[in-house]
């Protein structure tokens, strides 16, 4: 509306006080450098305005105190409105706003929308921009404001709705404005009757606006303020430009006087302040530097702040680490004596552990044995009767009862023996008896006694020693034969009218002589998916297999372990229906002299001449068995009950052998031993026991029972007749 003169001095005005209030500073110095800022711009003197206001901001940065910051920027904007760079105006006006968000000062911020409202739509004539700050300012003013200072704003707001010819919206603030103003405000008058005037204008009530133009030009008198002369000349020029309207010249040109009147008042005002301002532009752009220069040192020291803000944050989570850490090695230390009393506690409970299942696996042993002996005495009377019926009634060998009654024995017998085996070989409770053997010898032996299975399942056995093979080796003849009987013994098992052949010969490797064992069968086979299961305890290829072939499930893990002991590898390889091949690579020790291989070769298969034989047995079934045996061999004999008895007769009789029981009431076979040594007896004690046979033979080695071997019940005669042939010439 008022576009002939600049009406920033009327618009600050307007606010001067406002602001003062609305920072309501107790700092005495900001408050100092703030009026001081103020005054200057009050009395145009801008250069003294922008050296304060620049130090207030200055203060107001380093104490980070952003409303002060927010109205030393809206004095400096102000300031470069006078200088005309509005451009600059607006950045400070803006900068300004985003300090007083800061502050969260609602008033300092209503001020700043307000001043870049009258810049855009008075001095760069944008109307739109203009009412959008105004708009801006209103809200906040309606939230804060006196009614006064709300009238204000809706003063600007009519202004420039009439100035976009928005005239409904116009009266509606023009209306608002007349709810609030008192009487004799003659100051607000001024605006609202000249706007109201120049709404009728427009409204073209022209009785109205010219009632309106008179009120508003009554009250000038009571105006005073120098700077609202701008204002009052602006009026002037409206009452001008109505009568020129209405054609009333004369009227008309009187305004024009008045109002040119005022304006070479305000004209030659304005050149002293201009000399007052002096090289105003120079200046100007040396407090944009000093003003850029402030944001710069905030901007660094905002850096710095961040900085330090960020290694204070590394430092406490470093502290905080420290602490934590102190902590977990604080409890970590705590819990170190509970955990090395734990330890102490879990230790003595694993020693306890370890004795109790070294008990146990003792324990084991011993009931092994226990066993074996408990099931190894009946077991030979079955056996031993049943071969006494056999010799005495030799139509029995047809009946299917009988035969039956023989294998049942026979494989509880291997059973047992093979239970008794594989926990002992397991255990490592075994020690070679290491000695020279003639190989071919003892492969003949094994051939004689597979010969009956190989018979009942119609195969062909083959052997096959490589001439390579020495004569004598020196090994533990049962172990070894072990081996080879268990292979045997499976292959003429699991082949029926096929081929079964054992391969002996020398091979070499790593400067190791070995002695390889083959044993080739023609027979059933076994499939690829149990070739490396077959070694392990109780496994049998086919359930329905066993019912077949009678086996225990343990002969190869035995064979495998023994190997193993004896520091030997073993292999298989099978085809389904084609037949399977065990090798055995057996390390080769040389035999030892050849004389004593000859001598041994000497003593084996005497035939025994009739002996008088001491024969201490408890159980009745045995001593009728044993006795049978005897006799049936044409050798003497007298029974003892026990150890006392064999003791008394021993010091009465001469006996050419003793086969002496082992576990027996009253006096045992080893206390008896022990007696008769101590007698003086030479006469060769054999143990014929049920027990464990290890045992006793490390005691007889050590010399500590006074037993000269030992045979393990139930034997064969032909057992019998090979070990007193050892000790009777
Ligand atoms: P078993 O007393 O059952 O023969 P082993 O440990 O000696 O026990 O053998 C385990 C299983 O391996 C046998 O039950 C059989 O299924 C298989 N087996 C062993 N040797 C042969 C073979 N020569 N031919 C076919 N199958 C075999």
């Amino acid at each position: 509306m008022f576009k002939k003169v600049t009406l920033t001095l009327w618009v600050l005005f307007t606010f001067q006080l406002l602001i003062g209030q609305g920072i309501g500073y107790k700092d005495k110095y900001a408050r100092g450098l703030y009026d001081k800022a103020l005054n200057g711009l009050n009395d145009l003197k801008c250069r003294e305005s922008l050296m304060y206001s620049e130090q207030l901001l200055e203060y107001a940065l380093k104490k980070n105190k952003y409303d002060m910051a927010a109205a030393s920027y809206n004095i400096i904007g102000l300031n470069f409105e006078e200088f005309g760079d509005l451009k600059k105006s607006i950045q400070y006006y803006t900068t300004g706003v985003s300090y007083a968000k800061l502050a969260k000062n609602d008033t300092i911020e209503n001020y700043l929308y307000n001043n870049i409202g009258n810049l855009y739509y008075f001095k760069l004539k944008d109307s739109k921009k203009g009412l959008y700050y105004y708009q801006k300012s209103y809200e906040l003013s309606k939230r804060i404001d006196t009614n006064r200072n709300i009238a204000f704003a809706e003063i600007n707001l009519a202004d420039v709705y009439l100035d976009l010819k928005e005239y409904s919206k116009a009266i509606h603030y023009l209306n608002l404005v007349a709810q609030k103003k008192a009487e004799n405000d003659y100051e607000m008058g001024m605006s609202y009757y000249s706007l109201l005037a120049f709404y009728y204008q427009k409204q073209k009530d022209y009785v109205k606006a010219e009632s309106n133009f008179l009120k508003c030009i009554s009250g000038f008198p009571y105006v005073k303020m120098e700077y609202l002369k701008a204002h009052k000349m602006d009026i002037y020029f409206m009452v001008y430009e109505f009568y020129k309207e209405l054609n009333k010249t004369e009227k008309a040109l009187s305004y024009l006087e008045l109002h040119d009147k005022l304006q070479d008042e305000i004209f030659s005002e304005e050149r002293n302040l201009e000399i007052q301002m002096g090289g105003g532009d120079i200046d100007a752009l040396a407090y944009k530097y000093k003003v850029q220069q402030i944001e710069t040192e905030k901007k660094a020291q905002e850096h710095k702040i961040l900085a330090s803000k960020r290694f204070n944050k590394v430092v406490l989570v470093f502290l905080g680490f420290v602490i934590v850490f102190s902590i977990f090695i604080f409890k970590a230390f705590v819990n170190y004596k509970n955990l090395s009393k734990k330890l102490a506690d879990y230790n003595f409970q694993l020693q306890v552990a370890r004795e109790k299942s070294e008990e146990a696996t003792r324990l084991k042993a011993q009931f092994l044995s226990n066993v074996s002996h408990e099931l190894r005495t009946p077991l030979y009377g079955v056996i031993g009767m049943a071969e006494i019926l056999e010799s005495e009634h030799k139509e029995i060998k047809d009946s299917p009862y009988f035969n039956a009654l023989k294998f049942s024995s026979h494989y509880l017998l291997t059973l047992i023996n093979d239970v008794l085996n594989v926990y002992k070989i397991e255990d490592s409770d075994i020690e070679f008896n290491y000695e020279n053997i003639n190989i071919r010898e003892e492969i003949g032996h094994i051939k004689q006694s597979m010969n009956v299975i190989a018979k009942s399942n119609k195969n062909e056995f083959i052997i096959d020693i490589a001439e390579n093979v020495p004569v004598f080796i020196k090994t533990d003849l049962t172990r070894f034969s072990q081996i080879l009987i268990n292979l045997v013994s499976n292959s003429l098992k699991f082949t029926k009218r096929g081929k079964v052949t054992l391969i002996l010969s020398m091979e070499e490797s790593n400067n190791q002589r070995y002695l390889k064992l083959d044993v080739l069968d023609t027979g059933i086979g076994i499939p690829e998916e149990y070739l490396d299961k077959i070694f392990e305890k109780f496994v049998q290829v086919d359930v329905n297999l066993q019912e077949q072939y009678k086996g225990t499930g343990l002969g190869l893990s035995i064979v495998k372990r023994l190997v193993e002991l004896f520091n030997g590898r073993i292999e298989v390889e099978s085809k389904i229906n084609e037949g399977s091949k065990f090798t055995v690579h057996f390390p080769y020790i040389p035999a030892d002299k050849i004389e004593d291989c000859n001598q041994l070769k000497m003593h084996s298969h005497q035939k025994l001449k009739t002996l008088n034989i001491l024969v201490v047995e408890d159980n009745k079934i045995n001593q009728m068995v044993t006795k049978k045996l005897l006799e049936k061999n044409g050798h003497n004999y007298v029974m003892a009950e026990n150890g006392l008895e064999a003791l008394l007769l021993v010091e009465e009789n001469k006996f050419d052998v003793i086969l002496m029981d082992i576990n027996m009431p009253v006096m045992n076979g080893i206390e008896a031993s022990i007696k008769m040594r101590n007698l003086g007896i030479k006469t060769p004690i054999i143990a014929l026991t049920a027990s464990d046979k290890e045992n006793i033979l490390k005691e007889i080695l050590e010399k500590k029972n006074g037993l000269t071997d030992v045979l393990v019940k139930p034997f064969e005669y032909s057992d019998l007749e090979n070990v007193i042939s050892r000790y009777i010439s």
